[in-house]
């Protein structure tokens, strides 16, 4: 029985805890909020008192529910082996069957499964955005600051719009000269509509170790946003759109950018479409030749050093929660890093605590969101450095506005970014001798 489907799915899961209150120790709502609701152990009681019948699931529950960033770190943390993964997607999918999905994540989802809406919405927006709100550029980056409290934080900062998303950028499939290997490359929300520079870094460091990428152009969102937030139906919708997209054109592995992307692929497809006999042996084949751009380049081929040339940066790197508990990925960014002449690797205070963005999240609940994000800028600005590396495009907002917010003099980019930077070095350098 999946999570998604039935509260009594979890029963074992919630048997397994022994309120002993790790979780409380990790837990990033708890640190902000001090309310025993806000760690795993206090939703857990919730969830007993709803499955035993003493209490119902009202609004009100069901906003509690949403207090998680589902960072993890309580799973981690847990002497008993709890799984809060599974209890939080169990409790809040009970939650939309009980009080109905929240109108503006109804329209949210409705938008993601109508790719041509979500298109033309965004170049709508690309359009609005620089014609009706104040942008103050930042000096590196390009990005612009939203002053207009438009209800998810006025402090919030976002990229400019790019005013072609990635996809229409590129053909479906880049050929390269003696390819080694065919890789599709699922390029996610964040990537195709915020950050195409991501995008583009990937390509470019793909095809300079001689890989053919094919790029889909009727993939859709990896439906995270929809599954955790309880609409498991908009959610297995996506991943079949997707499933059959990248079967038909077909590769030897897939690739991701986007932390949440790369768990959808590995686990969530597999999960959603546990009951359908002709995708669910797609879903695993496709799990099973997934990978984070940075796992890829460090296990699958690895990539070449010759050509890399030298940039000067002090780096610090934040690691996503779906990337490092959710795909045990840490030490691959950290070595790709490392591999770059010029670049000085220097540890944040505990890089794995989550950053506060968690997608829909920090739009809910945008106060305790920056809190998070408050304490995560204080960390990197104890390292010094010059730049914030990381491995999720969401973190990467979430990131470069704390940093902006605190006027700290710092670029928030993906690993891959730095990496595609050390190849044009490599190639400037040749030129010149
Ligand atoms: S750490 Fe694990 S066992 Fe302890 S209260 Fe939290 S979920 Fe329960
Ligand atoms: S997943 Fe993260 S935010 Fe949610 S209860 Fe666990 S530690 Fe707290």
């Amino acid at each position: 029985m999946s999570v998604y489907d039935s509260l009594d799915s979890i029963t074992e899961e919630l048997r397994k805890c022994m309120k002993c209150g790790n979780c409380q120790a990790v837990c990033p709502i708890y640190k902000e909020s001090r309310q025993e609701v806000g760690a795993a152990r206090g939703k857990i009681s919730l969830i007993e008192f709803i499955l035993s019948g003493e209490i119902d699931m009202t609004k009100g529950l069901s906003e509690r529910l949403s207090l998680c960033t589902t960072c993890n770190a309580c799973s981690n943390n847990c002497p008993c082996g709890v799984r809060f993964d599974k209890i939080i997607l169990a409790g809040r999918a009970e939650a939309v069957r009980k009080q109905g999905m929240h109108p503006v994540k109804k329209i949210a989802f409705t938008a993601l499964k109508m790719q041509r809406m979500f298109d033309f919405g965004l170049k709508a927006g690309s359009i609005f955005q620089s014609v009706a709100l104040k942008h103050i550029p930042n000096r590196h980056s390009k990005l612009a600051r939203m002053r207009v409290d438009i209800g998810i934080g006025k402090d919030k900062v976002f990229p400019m719009l790019p005013k072609k998303t990635l996809r229409s950028e590129f053909p479906e499939v880049i050929k390269v000269k003696n390819p080694i290997m065919r890789v599709a490359f699922f390029t996610g929300c964040m990537i195709n509509y915020f950050y195409t520079d991501i995008g583009r870094a990937v390509i470019e460091v793909l095809t300079e170790n001689d890989i053919e990428v094919v790029i889909p152009k009727f993939q859709a969102c990896c439906g995270i946003p929809a599954s955790v937030n309880g609409d498991a139906n908009s959610a297995r919708t996506l991943a079949k759109r997707n499933l059959r997209a990248f079967e038909r054109m077909g590769a030897d592995a897939l690739v991701v950018a986007c932390s949440s992307g790369g768990t959808a692929w590995k686990h969530v497809f597999g999960e959603l479409l546990e009951n359908d006999p002709e995708l669910k042996p797609l879903a695993d084949k496709w799990a099973a030749k997934s990978y984070d751009i940075s796992e890829f380049l460090i296990h699958q081929v690895p990539f070449k050093k010759e050509g890399l040339g030298r940039v000067s940066r002090k780096v610090t790197y934040h690691e996503p929660c779906h990337l490092n508990r959710g795909q045990g990925i840490s030490s691959e960014p950290r070595e790709i890093l490392k591999s770059i002449p010029g670049v000085e690797l220097i540890e944040m205070k505990d890089p794995g605590r989550c950053c506060g963005m968690a997608g829909s999240f920090s739009l809910v609940h945008p106060d305790i969101s920056v809190q998070i994000s408050d304490r995560k800028t204080d960390d990197i600005a104890q390292t010094h450095t010059d730049t914030v590396a990381t491995g999720c495009p969401a973190c990467r907002m979430q990131l470069q506005s704390g940093v902006e917010n605190a006027q700290i003099d710092e670029e928030v980019l993906h690993t891959i970014q730095i990496l595609a930077e050390s190849y044009r070095a490599g190639k400037k350098e040749q030129k010149s001798l």
